[in-house]
């Protein structure tokens, strides 16, 4: 394999889990860590304007680009050494999760079916079902000014939906977890339960974002939503999902202009009703 892939004139529909976007002028996949010093050599010298993905399963792209590139974070590695499990930025955390429940891991059982690569749930400190990605995280190796560090967890801010890598140049290479035991079968039991329960409550195999809004302490925005009697509202190809009213569903060739104008909408109801004006869990990427 080679240290990196470049793509030209790239539709980003093709990698948006929301099948919204333009087309990049180049388009990076980094497969290793020597890849990501060659691809920053040639951002560096070219002066191009980048952005760092994963699985694109929480960025809104925007429809027209105006910035050079985009980086996708493709290192794929899962390994157990003696104290840690050390684990690949693009590498899924499907696969993160499942490999740690499977060996009675804990703190991964409410992450089984959440999309995504493990550098994008660092980022977005992703959780569900009471388990979040930083609980158990140890370390992680990025690529900061053109260098290779190490920043344990406490240095990267963990809180909900969020780490210091959303304002942070930092990119995630690798990350390290610790391998605290629990009762194995306990842990299995309650990986299947939590994916069977996604799998009734969300719309999973819809082009999504997931979840559109934060919640705010006791304010359950889907909940909100629902009240207002948003699910199935539609317009401009995109809907609000029947079983989840936090979820936006492209469904017709929608753009990134419709999502906007759908969420102010959304946001101005929401302030309506709770004088709140609900926080994005969504990524917009303007040009
Ligand atoms: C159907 C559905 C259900 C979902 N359910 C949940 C859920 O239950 N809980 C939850 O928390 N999320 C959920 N999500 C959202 C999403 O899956 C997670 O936030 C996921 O962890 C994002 O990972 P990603 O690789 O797709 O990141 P991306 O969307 O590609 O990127 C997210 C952010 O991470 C940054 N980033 C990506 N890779 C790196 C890197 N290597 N280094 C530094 N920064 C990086 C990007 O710049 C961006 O700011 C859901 C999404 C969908 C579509």
């Amino acid at each position: 394999m080679s240290n990196y892939e470049i793509f030209e004139n790239f539709d980003t529909r093709n990698i948006s889990s929301v099948k919204i976007g333009g087309i990049i002028k180049y388009f990076y996949v980094v497969n290793n860590i020597q890849g990501i010093k060659e691809v920053f050599k040639i951002i560096k010298n070219k002066n191009y304007d980048y952005y760092v993905i994963g699985g694109c399963s929480k960025i809104l792209f925007p429809d027209i680009f105006m910035r050079e590139c985009l980086v996708k974070l493709n290192i794929d590695v899962l390994q157990e050494t003696k104290k840690y499990v050390r684990v690949g930025a693009g590498t899924s955390l499907k696969k993160l999760a499942a490999f740690m429940a499977s060996k009675g891991y804990k703190g991964f059982s409410g992450l089984i079916s959440i999309p995504g690569s493990v550098g994008g749930a660092i980022c977005n400190n992703a959780g569900a079902f009471g388990d979040e990605i930083s609980t158990y995280l140890s370390y992680v190796k990025v690529f900061e000014n053109g260098k290779i560090k190490i920043l344990s967890r406490d240095q990267l801010d963990f809180s909900y939906r969020s780490s210091s890598f959303k304002q942070k140049k930092a990119i995630i290479l690798e990350a390290y977890f610790a391998k605290i035991k629990g009762n194995k079968e306990e842990i299995l039991v309650r990986a299947k339960a939590n994916a069977e329960m996604r799998a009734k409550t969300q719309p999973i195999n819809a082009f999504t974002l997931g979840s559109t809004f934060k919640n705010k302490d006791e304010i359950k925005i889907a909940k909100i939503l629902d009240e207002l009697s948003l699910k199935g509202f539609a317009q401009n190809g995109l809907k609000i999902s029947e079983i989840h009213a936090n979820f936006i569903l492209n469904v017709t060739n929608s753009t990134q202009k419709n999502f906007l104008n759908i969420l102010v909408i959304l946001r101005t109801l929401v302030y309506n009703k709770l004088k709140y004006l609900p926080d994005l869990e969504i990524i917009i990427l303007r040009w």
